[in-house]
């Protein structure tokens, strides 16, 4: 164990930060953390994970190997994540390990059920859609009466990139018969799992921002990114916006009480529709760095990565100032196979994430465009 020097200095350069969690978001991580000195020691079950290339040490088992999960505690400083799904278990375990685990349980807990999310945002005053818990077909058409259609069905857990949801339209009412029908088919989409039905937003366009907040309190945000979606998955973030000045800083505001209501000590990323009249509508937050800031690598001089790295490891956090505007694009499946015409391009900062098989939908790089 690395010597303290304070409660909120937890690793000094040579220390070791633990990162649960081994694909392309812990590989950045792990990037980063090098350059100011770290180590990192990745657990994650699979020996062939992007992080693997990169990190000084790793553990490959399961989340739930209670052995291995001792032994990893015992040889990091501090604890992260790369992913929201982590196991509560394996967090408390950790915990009762001794070692300290940053962003903590709260966070986790809350962005890990879509309807606890959503509840805690409402507590603390932040505008979210209209939404309905559903367990069954009957809380389905008591959800589609209260936030009316179009609605989208979603999984409360380990939905992501779009996947666990589905959308019920008006037009599914005007056969006879396809209401049931159309309500049955999305419960089954959904896996009939516990689930939570939203209205659907009529958005101008969706915005993040990236955010930290440091362990004894102090909180810095990115500038606001504008990002397209392309069936459901991140295709590009572009910074600066188009909103304006006013909608940019009730983001940072809204994106600021997140951080403080929720004790949280790292990097988080949050999700916001933007209405025609520039109100927001938070459609969720990830507690860890988020595809969405990549830009921040090479448009910023203290990228998310190193600045989550910062914040868990106790130290000070850096100027998110932005020296570039960026244009964040992610290569998809078969798309990083054009690396040859990306990387002979001026002014672009080519990622690959080292993943050996371009399956369709998988994140396999990205692309900084910056001028
Ligand atoms: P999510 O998995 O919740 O991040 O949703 C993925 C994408 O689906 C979002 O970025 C939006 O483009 C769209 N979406 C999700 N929820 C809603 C909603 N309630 N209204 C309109 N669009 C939505």
């Amino acid at each position: 164990m690395t010597e303290y020097n304070a409660p909120s200095n937890i690793a000094k350069p040579g220390g070791v930060i633990g990162i649960l969690g081994g694909g392309q978001l812990a590989r950045m991580l792990a990037m980063a953390a090098a350059q100011i000195g770290h180590k990192t020691h990745i657990f994650c079950p699979d020996a062939r994970c992007p992080a693997a290339d990169v990190c000084a040490t790793i553990t490959n088992a399961p989340y739930t190997d209670e052995a291995a999960l001792r032994q990893f505690a015992k040889t990091v400083d501090v604890v992260t994540y790369e992913f929201e799904n982590v196991p509560a278990e394996t967090v408390s375990f950790l915990t009762e390990c001794g070692a300290i685990v940053r962003p903590g349980a709260r966070a986790l807990e809350k962005a890990q059920d879509r309807l606890h999310e959503k509840d805690f945002l409402n507590q603390i005053g932040v505008a979210t859609a209209a939404y309905h818990g559903v367990d069954d077909l009957h809380s389905l058409e008591a959800g589609l009466a209260k936030v009316g259609r179009p609605a989208i069905l979603k999984t409360r857990r380990l939905g992501y990139d779009g996947k666990g949801q589905t959308t019920l339209t008006d037009s599914d009412q005007d056969l006879p018969g396809a209401y049931d029908k159309a309500i049955q088919f999305a419960w089954d989409e959904v896996g009939a799992a516990p689930s939570i039905l939203e209205g659907f937003v009529p958005f101008q366009c969706e915005i993040s921002i990236i955010g930290a907040r440091s362990a004894d309190g102090d909180i810095r945000l990115y500038d606001p990114v504008e990002n397209v979606h392309r069936s459901g998955i991140l295709k590009t973030s572009t910074v600066p916006t188009a909103i304006t000045e006013a909608t940019a800083q009730k983001a940072a505001a809204i994106a600021s009480s997140i951080l403080s209501a929720l004790d949280y000590v790292g990097v988080i990323g949050v999700e916001f529709f933007v209405l025609s009249n520039g109100e927001l509508i938070v459609n969720e937050f990830a507690p860890r760095v988020h595809n969405s800031g990549h830009w921040t690598s090479d448009a910023c001089a203290i990228s998310q990565f190193e600045q989550h790295i910062r914040a868990v490891a106790g130290w000070p956090l850096g100027d998110p100032a932005r020296h570039s505007d960026a244009v964040m694009e992610n290569l998809i499946g078969s798309e990083a196979a054009a690396w040859q015409s990306l990387a002979a391009e001026p002014n672009a900062c080519l990622h690959l994430y080292g993943k050996s098989e371009a399956r369709p939908d998988r994140k396999m790089g990205h692309v900084t465009r910056i001028s």
